[in-house]
């Protein structure tokens, strides 16, 4: 299945495995380039630009397929060196990166003169057409069904995505909501040139996540996600556990939340804490609504086959029968 984005990434299947805090590692993202997809290291799950380029060596260990960095600019707890994580990517060699959150104008100089594809992240048309205009390469379009922080419109890929296909010159994927064929194919008939995923590569051998976090992500259901932060205009959908129940709870009082009511709750660490020692409650975690379609702890290569084959079964019989009958 060759689309604008594979050539234009130099990988075999339409497949990107989004940037995800404390699960792009180097296991995860090796795994997903060398079964065909664009696997990708998230640089602020390294605690310095140093770490990030240490962890990039390591991945170029473990394939010799394209892969790539992510540097999301969001709000955190303590200030990250930004321009010292772009420059460490561009020293690295790396060739694609994936930018979410804020505008990633300030870095875009430094990643083009480079070479640079840059892949911008964006949950709004407008913000995707801004995009366009600062000379991103591609958009990846993120419906409200995603797993992290999905903005403050609401608005799902069944609208976003044909939105995309009438005003967007420049190629898209669609970002949120997708784990099966069905979803490669609804994404190609929008216009997209592929899918990015992220809760359902979490739910695969190789991520670096323990057991039982997968196992209680196959358990949970579509209804299983929160979206907290809302009040702090941050909103994040993650897993629904006991800590994710007490923000929204200390959310829901009267007057404005202030974030250090919540801090201790979801700082970041105790996310990592979870993921690597299975303590479902210590912390939160993003997770999509795409749990509702996770049944299986598959490795890379059979996700990634079975979706390609399921989209292929999809578009070359029902899809084809339904015109040529
Ligand atoms: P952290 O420990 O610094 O912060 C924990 C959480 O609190 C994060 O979700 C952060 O957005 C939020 N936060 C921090 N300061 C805040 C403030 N003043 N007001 C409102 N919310 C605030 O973060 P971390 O877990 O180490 O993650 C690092 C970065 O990666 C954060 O910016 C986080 O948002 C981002 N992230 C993005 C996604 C995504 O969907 N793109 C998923 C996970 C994490």
């Amino acid at each position: 299945m060759q689309t604008r984005m594979t050539e234009m990434l130099g990988i075999k299947h339409p497949i990107i495995q989004g940037g995800m805090q404390w699960g792009g590692l180097a296991e995860l993202a090796s795994a997903v380039s060398n079964a065909g997809g664009l696997g990708i290291l998230t640089a602020l799950t390294q605690p310095t630009p140093d770490d990030l380029l240490k962890e990039i060596e390591r991945c170029r260990g473990m394939t010799d397929k394209p892969f790539a960095v992510n540097l999301t600019i969001l709000p955190t707890i303590k200030p990250v060196p930004y321009e010292e994580y772009a420059q460490a990517i561009v020293d690295s060699g790396i060739k694609i990166v994936e930018t979410a959150g804020r505008n990633p104008e300030p870095y875009l100089p430094l990643f083009k003169d480079a070479g640079i594809i840059v892949i911008h992240k964006c949950t709004s048309i407008r913000h995707s057409l801004k995009a366009q205009k600062i000379g991103c390469d591609v958009v990846s379009v993120d419906g409200f069904e995603c797993a992290g922080h999905p903005g403050e419109d609401d608005v799902t890929n069944m609208i976003l995505l044909p939105l995309a296909a009438r005003r967007l010159k420049i190629p898209y994927v669609a970002s949120g909501g997708l784990g099966d064929g069905m979803g490669l194919a609804a994404a190609l008939a929008m216009g997209a040139e592929g899918i990015n995923m992220g809760t359902r590569f979490m739910v695969t051998k190789e991520a670096p996540i323990h057991d039982k976090v997968k196992q209680a992500m196959v358990d949970a259901s579509e209804l299983d996600t929160s979206l907290i932060y809302r009040t702090l205009r941050n909103t994040a959908r993650v897993f629904k556990n006991s800590v994710a129940e007490r923000v929204l709870e200390i959310e829901s009082r009267d007057g404005p939340t202030s974030f250090e009511d919540i801090q201790p709750l979801v700082q970041g660490v105790k996310g990592r804490e979870l993921f690597e020692g299975g303590d479902l409650d210590k912390g939160i975690w993003s997770a999509g609504m795409v749990l509702g379609l996770i049944d299986d702890i598959p490795t890379c290569e059979e996700l990634i086959t079975s979706i390609v084959e399921e989209a292929e079964e999809i578009i070359s019989q029902r899809l084809n029968q339904l015109v040529s009958a």
